[in-house]
């Protein structure tokens, strides 16, 4: 997967132009995505079934209106946390593929899944038993707590927000977009389209500030009671008195709920966010311990290669957009934490192959000359070359033991004088892969200022 990080680009250059928004005659199409049905309508945003017209891929496209998300009032947290959330590969979170905007509109382009959302199972079959609730919740905390480790956070969690996927497993929806529709309540507008706050935490009704991990904690109850019970835990037509109730966390327990599951939902839903439940105490909970199955990470995907626009015929409506970019992608010191983090991760998980298969090393030298290092030094070990911007595509000519290895480069600026550059298989033997790496890692000496346990190996 190449990691873009061209979000303020897209949010800068807003550009609706014939190339980029194509009227064609098999339908509207965004980018490479053709459009199609509509499968859903939310608050404030509609969401169309799209094809990938390269890859074929089925992917959700969500639409939302730019006058309601108002850019000069678009937050860097908000970009931020879109731009973490693009490299955030969680079984159990909706993957978010890619943001593009027109003048008037922002595409969210994401992984589509077909289970339809949890919500209608509990309208349909009423409240479930405590180990299918149990089930749905474990894995709606390994989804909570993994992005709130890479800093982003839901603050709309709710039963209609997770979605299941053919197998059944949970997966969140709109995990870092919900900023978006915050800032629209922020501006007045949610108040006459939103349902009620059923699912906020009392903190949030009562400050303007708040943290974000103890209010979607809080959220997380709300739902493990819905699960549970069937109906909400806090629920008033008159919203004042709604308020009341979620102020004073007071609600009522249902015969039927374990002394095991009162327990920690009483944990959770503790008005005071400071002696709320932590992510690490729910998992030494006893209630919630049971078959508890820590998340299996997929494989790294192969990158697809039309990412560095080595062959593909829209090219150039991306160069338009992207040659605007005079610095490379601009990462700050967090999302460079929490990628850092995301590799060691996935090594771990990484079964099968015991090397690396992704590293980075950082540099105090400008990015051209980063690149032009790179290419350099891997021409003479029979590397084809592809540049776009600040991302390489490494092709070598020999076909290794599992066919031809790829390499996909991207230097990342951290601060005006310091980058970091990512170095991936993309293809190919991991084997190979770590040798090259090693290889390049001589030849490029004088380049790296630091090396970072960039060969790390996980047997
Ligand atoms: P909002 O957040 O504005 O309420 P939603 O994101 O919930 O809007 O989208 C509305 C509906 O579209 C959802 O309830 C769901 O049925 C459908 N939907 C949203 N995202 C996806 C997706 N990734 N895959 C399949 N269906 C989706
Ligand atoms: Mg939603």
């Amino acid at each position: 997967m190449a990691i873009k990080m061209k979000l303020d680009a897209v949010f800068a250059n807003s550009i609706e132009s014939q190339s980029r928004m194509k009227q064609s005659k098999v339908g509207r199409r965004i980018g490479k995505y053709e459009v199609g049905k509509t499968i859903g309508r939310g608050s404030f945003a509609k969401v169309k079934l799209a094809k990938n017209s390269e890859t074929g891929q089925s992917v959700a496209l969500k639409i939302l209106n730019k006058d309601m998300v108002l850019e000069h009032k678009m937050a860097e947290q908000i970009k931020r946390e879109i731009a973490t959330m693009k490299l955030i590969k969680h079984p159990n979170v909706i993957r978010l593929y890619e943001v593009m905007a027109s003048k008037t509109k922002i595409f969210i382009i994401m992984e589509f899944v077909t289970g339809g959302e949890l919500f209608d199972t509990i309208v349909k079959h009423g409240r479930m038993q405590e180990d299918e609730a149990r089930k749905y919740f474990q894995q709606l905390i390994n989804a909570v707590d993994y992005c709130h480790s890479r800093g982003v956070f839901h603050r709309d969690l709710k039963l209609e927000n997770l979605l299941l996927d053919t197998e059944g497993n949970l997966k969140v929806s709109d995990f870092g977009l919900s900023a978006l529709s915050q800032q629209i309540r922020d501006d007045g507008l949610l108040h006459t389209t939103c349902g009620t706050p059923n699912y906020v935490a009392p903190e949030v009704l009562n400050d303007r500030g708040y943290d974000g991990a103890t209010a979607d904690m809080w959220s997380c109850g709300v739902i493990l009671f819905v699960l549970l019970a069937g109906y909400l835990p806090f629920n008033d037509c008159n919203l004042t008195e709604l308020y009341s109730k979620i102020s004073s966390a007071k609600f009522t327990r249902p015969s039927w709920f374990s002394s095991g599951a009162i327990k920690l939902i009483t944990r959770i839903l503790e008005p005071n966010p400071e002696k709320r439940i932590t992510p690490s105490e729910i998992l030494e909970d006893e209630w919630f311990k049971k078959d508890y199955k820590a998340s299996v990470f997929y494989e790294a995907e192969d990158m697809n290669l039309d990412d560095v626009g080595v062959s593909s015929n829209n090219s150039e409506e991306y160069l338009e957009i992207e040659k605007k970019e005079e610095q490379p992608a601009a990462m700050n010191a967090f999302a460079l934490i929490s990628m850092s983090k995301g590799l060691n991760l996935r090594n771990l998980f990484d079964i099968e192959q015991k090397f690396m298969r992704e590293t980075s090393f950082t540099s105090k030298r400008p990015a051209n000359e980063i690149i032009k290092k790179i290419e350099q030094a891997v021409k003479p070990l029979g590397f084809d070359v592809h540049k776009k911007n600040y991302k390489m595509s490494l092709q070598n000519i020999k076909s290794g033991r599992k066919g031809n290895l790829n390499v996909a480069t991207e230097v990342f600026q951290v601060a005006p004088s310091f980058h970091m550059v990512e170095v991936r298989k993309a293809k190919g033997d991991t084997l190979e892969f770590h040798k090259f790496y090693k290889n390049l890692s001589t030849c490029l000496e004088d380049v790296v200022w630091k090396t970072e346990e960039d060969t790390r190996e996980t047997d």
